[in-house]
């Protein structure tokens, strides 16, 4: 017999949640067989679902809390193929960046066109940054390089002792992490016909001959012809052997947000001289092994800190980020509290950056990404039937759209055209 909770509760909660926690009969076997199951509703699986949707196949996505509320939505949502590598991960951030406009041409996922500022600490950084602009021309893909004035129009809270220069990319885009996956996820159940279940943790994935059996932790079964997992850092659920004898990490980032400040206009990403040092993008320029690491101090090289910033909607600041990391089965190591010295480091490299009215922090947190020593991405195929896909690491919101749609047309076959 199913629990149907008291009615105050049911009217509060969303009706997808409502469906899944209230309505659902506790019946052991979903009879119903869709083509695809999507085990996790990040940034992975909601776009394995929405290329699945879109080719016209039936799918049903199955992600363990009440809502999403992993890396997925505790990250800058800064959307930047700028910053990736020159392989294929350039490419799946162009792919993503057209997919978001177009979704946004349908429906408001918080994304806004407005572009991403690279800020130069010292002419060394400046020489990456013309190298990377004369680059981007050969690859035809946009960019401006932009003197000490010029950034300082753009970004009127910079202070002038900070920067040489800048390069920006115009077209590049922001979303709203605190929005983004779930109205994504209200679009491809209203749009496209998904089937999400949120509240539903996955215990269990099995193919037999033809088919594939996913066991939640109420008993229900659920059965289709393919899965794919997309369940980010959560290794313990499902094959904690397989993830345990990986090389694959879990990272944690620790993040602040000030108090909104109206006054203050930031527009879009901001990456500064150390996220220059830190990208992949810029390891390929021929200036990069004459940077001189030892003009970072030994405490930002110690956590991995790097500075970007992005203005929220509200008007506070989203500031970060540190680096730290843990092997799979040593994720607690890492879980507990936001360190206040991290902070410190990080506060102290931002004011040296910008000038803002008000540096007190109203929130701070941690986010966890899952990635694998070797920086790929982990793939791994159990039966023919069940794919895994985890570890994309720091660049999810940038790239998963685009390794989704290629993922899904090599797994299931269908070519995926536009
Ligand atoms: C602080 C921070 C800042 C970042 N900033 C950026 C940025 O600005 N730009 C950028 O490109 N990338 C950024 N990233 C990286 C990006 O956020 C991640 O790469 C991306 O969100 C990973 O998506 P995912 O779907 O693999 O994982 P997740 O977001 O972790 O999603 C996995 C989902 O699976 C669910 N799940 C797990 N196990 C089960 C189970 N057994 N049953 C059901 N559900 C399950 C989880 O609840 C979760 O919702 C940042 C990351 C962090 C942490």
């Amino acid at each position: 017999m199913w629990w149907y909770g008291p009615r105050i509760l049911r009217t509060a909660l969303p009706s997808v949640i409502h469906h899944s926690l209230f309505t659902i009969k506790m019946s052991s076997l979903e009879t119903k067989r869709t083509d695809l199951i999507v085990v996790g509703g990040g940034a992975l699986g909601a776009f394995h679902a929405y290329f699945a949707l879109s080719r016209g196949l039936s799918v049903l996505l199955l992600e363990k809390d009440v809502r999403p509320s992993e890396a997925t939505v505790r990250n800058f949502g800064q959307i930047i193929p700028s910053g990736m590598s020159e392989d294929e991960w350039f490419a799946y951030g162009r792919v993503s960046q057209e997919t978001y406009r177009a979704i946004q041409a349908e429906c408001d996922i918080s994304v806004r066109s407005n572009g991403s500022t690279y800020l130069a600490s010292t002419d060394s950084e400046m020489r990456l940054l013309e190298e990377k602009h004369a680059r981007y021309r050969e690859l035809d893909y946009e960019s401006t390089l932009l003197t000490r004035a010029e950034c300082r129009r753009r970004v009127p809270a910079l202070r002038p002792d900070y920067c040489v220069g800048g390069l920006l990319f115009p077209q590049e885009v922001t979303a709203e992490p605190d929005r983004l996956i779930h109205r994504l996820l209200d679009y491809l159940v209203e749009r496209w016909g998904l089937d999400y279940r949120p509240l539903t943790p996955v215990k269990a994935c099995t193919a037999n001959g033809s088919s594939c059996e996913v066991v939640d932790a109420f008993g229900r079964v659920y059965r289709s012809a393919k899965v794919i997992v997309c369940s980010g850092r959560d290794f313990k659920f499902l094959y904690p052997d397989l993830f345990y004898g990986s090389d694959l990490q879990v990272c944690k980032l620790q993040m602040l947000a000030t108090y909104p400040m109206p006054g203050v206009h930031l527009p879009g990403s901001i990456l500064t001289g150390l996220s220059i040092r830190r990208y992949y993008a810029f390891r390929s320029c021929p200036s990069y092994a004459r940077l001189d690491p030892d003009e970072v101090s030994p405490g930002l090289r110690q956590w991995g800190i790097h500075l970007l910033f992005k203005q929220a909607l509200d008007g506070s600041i989203i500031l970060g980020d540190s680096h730290e990391y843990a092997d799979a089965n040593r994720a607690e190591d890492l879980d507990f509290g936001v360190d206040d010295h991290v902070n410190e480091l990080i506060l102290g490299e931002a004011k040296r950056i910008l000038d803002l009215p008000d540096w007190r922090i109203q929130r701070a947190w941690n986010g966890y990404y899952a990635q694998s020593k070797s920086r790929e991405i982990f793939e791994r195929t159990i039966d023919d039937r069940i794919h895994i896909v985890t570890g994309i690491g720091g660049k999810g919101m940038t790239t998963a759209c685009g390794f989704a749609k290629q993922n899904i047309e090599k797994l299931l076959g269908v070519a995926l055209g536009g």
